[in-house]
């Protein structure tokens, strides 16, 4: 299906309009490396068949879309990237009146390991900043990863390419989107103010009193809400998005917290088996989880391990 891509000379990936006609393309192909056949015909039916005229290797469109704006970017070495006094601060940017900013990166790694994250692009600057880059076509940043970037202090842009299907490609508007312009990008971390409201995770120093029975606000690293005897886990991310998961598997627990998620607009994650709240329904899923439990604790992590300890939003 994806033979709309192929690998010049020098092996960039190449789109079949970019390229002279027929053998002349002189392209391989990305999946078996024979010599590819650019045939152009009306713009819809442009495409690369084998010259031997086999049959098209299978390649999904999405990882050579992604493939092709890593290499958009690399062949660029920057890009256009909003900008914001929440993530000029992080970086120790100037904040200037403009809402943008040209990120040139003297250094950029594609793939590259960093902790517990792979990026698709990390980006360093001549000042030594680093900015992982993600890009993004059907599965987008979870809140785990997120979550990552934010435990890591690393600055993370997502470039959303959902518009160039198969038959929405088209090379310069992706070069546009990549490079050029904003509306297509988005800082996963750090999310200003507006979107996250900059509490820590603080570990509650004490178990419920008395004075704490007013509804704290302060954030909590986990709450286990106990339904039906199975434990129920309640994450909170820096955003302030929950991650809702039930830990001991039981179907009516599970049940009970699809419902309340579902309800809560919440999107499942296959990946993590939890159920992801926005943060502006965080609060209202508390609650209900809360009515339906016996136990409510939050989960301390110290040096013997994980223990429980009564939540101060215990009934
Ligand atoms: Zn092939």
């Amino acid at each position: 299906m994806s033979s709309l891509f192929g690998l010049d000379s020098s092996d960039r990936l190449v789109f079949v309009s970019e390229v002279p006609r027929g053998l002349a393309c002189q392209c391989r192909c990305v999946a078996c490396n024979e010599p590819l056949i650019a045939r152009q015909g009306t713009v819809r039916e442009h495409h690369f068949a084998h010259a031997s005229g086999r049959e098209p290797c299978d390649v999904s469109h999405e990882s050579l879309l992604h493939r092709y704006a890593k290499q958009v970017i690399l062949e660029a070495g920057g890009l256009m990237v909003p900008m914001d006094s929440t993530v000029a601060g992080h970086l120790g940017l100037e904040l200037s009146s403009a809402p943008s900013a040209d990120l040139k990166l003297a250094r950029i790694e594609v793939e590259r390991s960093v902790q517990d994250v792979r990026p698709d692009l990390l980006g360093h600057t001549e000042e030594g900043l680093t900015i992982a880059i993600e890009v993004a076509y059907s599965s987008f940043c979870d809140l785990f990863k997120v979550d990552q970037f934010a435990r890591q202090g690393l600055a993370a842009l997502e470039i959303d390419l959902r518009a160039f299907t198969p038959e929405g490609f088209e090379p310069a508007a992706v070069r546009s989107a990549v490079l050029h312009d904003l509306q297509a990008k988005a800082w996963l971390w750090p999310k200003p103010p507006a979107q996250q409201e900059a509490v820590p995770p603080a570990a509650p120093s004490a178990p419920a009193t008395a004075a704490s029975t007013e509804a704290p606000k302060e954030r909590l690293p986990e709450e286990i809400v106990t339904i039906s005897g199975r434990w129920v886990s309640i994450k909170e991310f820096p955003s302030g998005d929950l991650a809702v998961r039930v830990i001991t598997y039981d179907p009516d627990v599970v049940s009970i917290v699809k419902t309340i998620a579902q309800a809560n607009y919440a999107r499942y994650s296959p990946k993590w088996k939890s159920w992801n709240v926005p943060r502006w329904r965080a609060e209202a899923v508390r609650v209900e989880l809360r009515a339906w439990a016996q136990r409510v604790s939050i989960v301390m992590q110290d040096g013997a391990g994980l223990r429980h300890v009564p939540s101060p939003f215990a009934r």
